[in-house]
């Protein structure tokens, strides 16, 4: 039996970034850009306005003075005439500053007439006017390969017209549930069978990831079926299994997994729930056997089967946001393996404060869904009183951060 520590360590050491692959830019938000991107061009391109209004020679303008409006620059026009003495252009927002102009007085700062415009109050030298390169320079590195895209990435990207991207490759995930009680969702359970759920909760939980969630059904309790299903779920980029994977007579996915070539690293983590947890690899393809029951299903996709598909798609921040905060009640549990508490954390005068959020017993799925974090308590301790500190992982990332 290895520690949670271990088991994740040890997970993370086997995987890596799967590829690199260029994609329309709308399909890279949410990804992480593989190469550094550095500008093409200054951004601005050139000297341009920022108000609508008229383009001056700063020595000419005082107030009160009036210039004669000898040209029309609206956005998307330039132009080559110089705005010489006594002149002023017209000139909208964003349009390049025409040759001789040094500053822009926006409209509500003038009195325009008959083509003529009056300054209304004083002007200095570049005002109003932004300068080429002034927010990107050519060649400077503005997004680093490992970013995650988001909004303010891809208008960037965008700016400087970036079709496609290169960014960590989508991951192809599948997911084998095994045992011969389960029907699918859909068919109404009839005695002793029960609903294929942990399919559905796990794929659902790779798409969150940005990963691909490739459903392969599920292997009956017998040799055939698992092979059959196994070697199937190993020609994606990872297979997560559901069930089968403790001491029953009927679990078959260990021993199916070698004989189909998977390396097991380990089998059985010292925590609860998710104990009978193996981890192994066939080449570079690792291999998640996941327990049966749906809570524990979920959190150790979610402590160890997420962080390594995110490494996997290039990201570098892979944990939950982790914190420490403070139990609300007394809890008690058995020596030996770290406890996941499933919690409910609100954040008051800036401290964590964490309420167990139902029965605690892994058959009641209920206490995940009033859950946003779980408690970690360490293997050895059995006694928590209310005001203990303890780790939090976060699941909720809307929950509002420390302040
Ligand atoms: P096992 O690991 O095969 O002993 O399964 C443990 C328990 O998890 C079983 O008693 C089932 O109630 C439950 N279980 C197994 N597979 C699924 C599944 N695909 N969906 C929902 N519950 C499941
Ligand atoms: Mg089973």
């Amino acid at each position: 039996m290895i520690s949670f520590e271990e088991a994740r360590r040890t997970i993370l050491s086997k995987v890596a970034p799967a590829g690199v692959e260029r994609v329309m830019l709308l399909d890279a938000a949410g990804r992480i850009i593989a190469e550094d991107f550095a500008a093409p061009w200054d951004m601005p391109r050139w000297d341009n306005s920022a108000m609508d209004g008229f383009a001056v020679r700063n020595a000419d303008c005082a107030p009160g003075v009036t210039l004669k409006v000898t040209d029309y620059i609206p956005a998307g026009v330039s132009s080559d005439d110089a705005v010489t003495q006594g002149c002023a252009a017209r000139i909208m927002t964003g349009a390049p500053i025409p040759p001789g102009a040094d500053a822009v007085v926006p409209f509500e700062e003038t009195e325009e007439a008959e083509g003529v415009v009056k300054l209304l109050h004083p002007v200095k030298k570049q005002d109003h006017i932004r300068f080429k390169g002034e927010d990107v320079a050519s060649g400077e590195p503005v997004v680093a390969r490992g970013t995650l895209l988001g909004p303010p990435q891809i208008s960037l990207l965008a700016s400087f017209a970036a079709l496609l991207v290169p960014v960590y490759r989508k991951i192809r995930v599948a997911i084998v549930s095994t045992g011969d009680e389960l029907v699918e969702v859909g068919t109404e359970p009839k005695e002793s069978q029960i609903v294929n759920s942990n399919t559905l909760a796990l794929a659902a939980a790779i798409k969150l990831c940005g990963a691909e969630p490739v459903i392969l059904g599920i292997a009956r309790d017998n040799r055939e079926s698992h092979l059959a299903l196994l070697s199937e779920g190993l020609k994606a980029d990872v297979l997560i299994t559901s069930a089968g994977v403790s001491a029953g007579d009927r679990d078959l996915v260990r021993e199916t997994l070698v004989e189909l070539g998977v390396e097991e690293e380990f089998w059985k983590i010292g925590i609860k729930p998710g104990g009978p947890t193996a981890f192994g690899l066939k080449g570079n393809t690792p291999v998640f056997s996941l327990p049966g029951n749906p809570v524990s299903t979920m959190i150790t996709f979610e402590e160890f089967a997420r962080p390594a598909l995110l490494k996997m798609m290039g990201h570098t921040n892979v944990f939950r946001r982790t914190v420490r905060g403070y139990l609300q009640d007394e809890v008690r549990k058995k020596a030996g393996k770290m406890n996941f508490l499933r919690v409910r954390v609100t954040l008051e005068d800036g401290r964590y404060l964490a309420s167990t959020s139902g029965d605690q017993n892994t058959g009641i799925l209920k206490t995940m869904l009033r859950s946003n974090a779980l408690a970690l308590l360490p293997a050895e301790r059995t006694e928590f009183k209310a005001g203990d500190e303890v780790e939090l992982h976060i699941l909720d990332a809307t929950l509002e951060m420390e302040a």
